[in-house]
């Protein structure tokens, strides 16, 4: 069979069917990894499934590649990742679960141990607020684009080992994308960082403007956007966008490619709340209606 795209990771083929499961408590999954062999296994089983294009290790390959003598003491430790990191394949060998995959990815990008920072850099847009020039910096493993005054114009996280390696209007792309990818699962109703079920809000706090809010009760991840990056993950406004040749990713996402920033968005309705939104595409002018979750309830050209 043949798919279009496909990302696997470990642990997707022997899964249980009936979705059975198995429950492990946090601190003996955290306790297993504290140990430096047991930290050797999981990033083994990485370069083994590199090196052997997909297929699991052997237990006598494993242990000679972590490089412990003793298959007792080797066995022991194996042991203890089991299940949760660490998986036996159907046909033989061991193989990394997509928790283990997922430690061995955060061990590499430096998340738990690099710290990187960057030297800001002035970009060529201004303030929305007070016209003085904006700058991106990296700090505390984020992208953060302020201006001279400290307006906050956008913050992603972005790990260190990208921070580490490519220039800041790389890391500033990559860190756009990741926010408009957020919205859209947000959009799908699951939070970005978790994946358990989330719904995001239109809301207004005091006299502030109009926030695209979530807040996941479950991994405590918090997204505060504008209207307007809620609406360039819009099909229907990228495609208008399109037809005048702009991507809704050409510019940067506190520069939309339309005219209609959060001051052309207003509340039609309270109860229940419809917010909308006037977009000026060139000569068109798009009308977008909201619901209270953010979701595009109409949509008009002009
Ligand atoms: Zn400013
Ligand atoms: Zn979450």
């Amino acid at each position: 069979m043949t798919t279009v795209g496909e990302k696997e990771t470990p642990g997707t083929a022997g899964e249980h069917a009936d979705g059975e499961s198995a429950e492990t408590a946090p601190e003996d999954a955290f306790g297993a990894l504290s140990d430096s062999v047991r930290l050797k296994i999981l990033q083994s089983l990485i370069d083994h499934r590199l090196e052997a294009d997909g297929e699991p290790a052997g237990f006598a390959d494993l242990r000679r590649s972590v490089g412990v003598r003793d298959s007792g003491r080797f066995r022991y430790h194996l042991n203890q990742l089991r299940d949760t990191f660490v998986e036996r394949a159907d046909g033989g060998g061991y193989r990394l679960t997509h928790a283990g995959q997922e430690v061995v990815a955060a061990i590499r990008a430096g998340r738990y141990t690099d710290e990187v920072s960057a030297a800001s850099t002035t970009l060529d847009s201004e303030c929305s607020l007070c016209g003085n020039a904006v700058a991106v910096a990296y700090e505390s493993s984020h992208c953060v684009v302020t201006c001279e005054q400290n307006h906050p114009m956008f913050q992603w996280p972005v790990p260190p080992n990208l921070a580490g390696e490519a220039d800041s209007e790389t890391v500033l792309e990559v860190a756009q994308l990741a926010a408009l990818h957020a919205v859209e699962l947000l959009l799908a109703g699951v939070c970005p960082e978790c994946y358990d079920p989330l719904e995001p809000t239109l809301d207004r706090r005091g006299d502030d403007s109009l926030r695209f809010r979530a807040q996941c009760g479950v991994c405590g991840c918090r997204v505060d956007s504008s209207v307007t990056l809620r609406l360039l993950a819009d099909p229907a406004v990228a495609a208008v966008c399109r037809r005048h040749g702009v991507g809704p990713r050409d510019a940067y996402l506190w520069e939309p490619p339309f005219v209609g920033d959060d001051e052309a968005v207003s509340v039609a309705d309270t109860d229940p709340l419809v917010v909308t939104a006037s977009l000026q595409i060139e000569a068109e002018t798009l009308d977008v209606s909201l619901d209270a979750a953010g979701r595009v309830t109409s949509v008009e050209e002009r």
